[in-house]
């Protein structure tokens, strides 16, 4: 096993611009980290560039300390996860599996006994003598899967290997792979732009943007704390709501509106001591899960006023898309609040902003400003508080 450094990685196509802007990142030995981004963020760039499948323009890849930047594919001894089309078709799954080991001339005894092994553990032992046409879907990926594994590579670089799969097998996959990846105890670089497979399956997600490195971060750390606007609204499901901040400022005191709704005030609470400006562009952040529907004569500070534009119900929770005087925001409530709540296209709803719970982002730079509190003393979740 290994340890993978990448240090100020670049990469310029050819008459192009530059898909991967100097990147830096570190993937501790047994760790699973993931590439995650929009398309065409530079994710698979850095891949092959670990690969050695592409040359890079700067910087140096580093696996157990030793310098590969100019190695040959082979010299650096990783294993690449492509999906369920790159299996050969006319070998049987047995085959395919033995593949990568004929070339590396292993005996036929170990080759045997490796692909066994490999084979328990993605239960496909029964599968070993078709070929991949008669294979289902979830059973090609993990042949292709296997096909790595098979192999002890020092590194695991995985490119989207599930992505192509139903949205059931794929719930599958997931779980397979966080058991596939604690029994083979393997360094795994992972490529995803799918915010649920990256949250529930990496030890640290690289969130890049434009070829650039927005935020590395533990899954719950990235939800809880985004360091940047654009890492705030990747990830989370509904996303983020964004609202221009309307800030104004009295005797050092800040009030914050939405739709002209009074949402909190006061000295620094907002900007956790970070001096603001009462005429610089702001952006307010409320994750949907934080907002709660306000009972109607509920007229604390921190109610704000809308009407009803849609309402999706998703069997577990609901969620309320409501028009403000400050835009379009979601809230997203538990069934049994919904029941409470009106429902009907136009009609009158409101929702109760708690200021622990609000974001607050610089709209220039992007950066985050404020993080909201959700966490105690203690480090546990606070949850924002109910209507009584
Ligand atoms: P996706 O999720 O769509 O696969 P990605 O994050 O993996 O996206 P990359 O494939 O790394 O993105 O591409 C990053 C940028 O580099 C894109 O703008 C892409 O068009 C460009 N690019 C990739 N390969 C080449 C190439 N061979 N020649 C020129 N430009 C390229």
């Amino acid at each position: 096993m290994a340890d993978l450094q990448i240090d100020n990685l670049g990469k310029t196509f050819k008459g192009g611009h530059a898909a991967l802007a100097g990147i830096s990142l570190d993937v501790a030995d047994r760790e699973a980290v993931f590439l995650l981004g929009p398309s065409g963020a530079g994710k698979t760039t850095t891949l092959r560039l670990v690969a050695g499948l592409e040359e890079a323009t700067t910087g140096r890849i580093l696996i157990n300390r030793r310098d590969v930047t100019q190695w040959t594919p082979r010299e650096r001894n990783l294993a690449m996860v492509y999906d369920k089309h790159s299996l050969f078709p006319h070998l049987s799954v047995f085959e395919n599996l033995a593949y990568p080991l004929r070339i590396r001339k292993l005996g036929e005894a170990a080759i045997r006994a490796r692909i066994a092994s490999v084979a328990e553990t993605l239960q496909i032992e029964r599968l070993l003598e078709r070929r991949p046409a008669q294979l289902s879907g979830g059973q090609q990926q993990r042949v292709a899967i296997g096909r790595a594994l098979v192999r002890e590579a020092d590194c695991y670089l995985l490119d989207e290997p599930i992505s192509h799969l139903d949205a059931q097998l794929r719930a599958r996959m997931r779980v397979e792979f966080k058991r596939l990846q604690r029994d083979f105890r393997a360094t795994m670089l992972y490529v995803s732009h799918d915010q649920l497979e990256a949250m529930t399956m990496a030890d640290r997600i690289v969130l890049i943007n434009k070829g650039k490195i927005e935020q590395i971060a533990a899954p719950q750390v990235l939800f809880d704390r985004p360091e940047t606007l654009f890492a705030a609204t990747f990830i989370g499901e509904p996303p983020m709501n964004v609202l221009k901040a309307e800030l104004a400022e009295t005797g050092g005191r800040f009030v914050l509106s939405i739709g002209g709704a009074l949402i909190g005030a006061g000295a620094d609470w907002l900007s956790a001591g970070a001096p603001l400006a009462a005429n610089r562009g702001y952006r307010i952040g409320l994750r949907p899960q934080h907002l709660v529907l306000a009972a109607p004569d509920d007229s604390r500070p921190g109610r704000v006023n809308g009407t009803v534009f849609a309402v999706e119900t998703l069997g577990s929770r609901t969620i309320f898309d409501i028009e403000t005087a400050g835009g379009m925001v979601r809230v997203m409530t538990s069934v049994d609040e919904a029941r409470r709540h009106p429902r009907a296209i136009g009609a009158p709803i409101a929702f109760r902003v708690d200021p622990d719970f609000v974001y607050l982002f610089d709209a220039a730079t992007g950066r985050t400003i404020r993080q909201a509190r959700f966490t105690d003393e203690a480090g546990r979740q606070r949850v924002p508080a109910r209507p009584v």
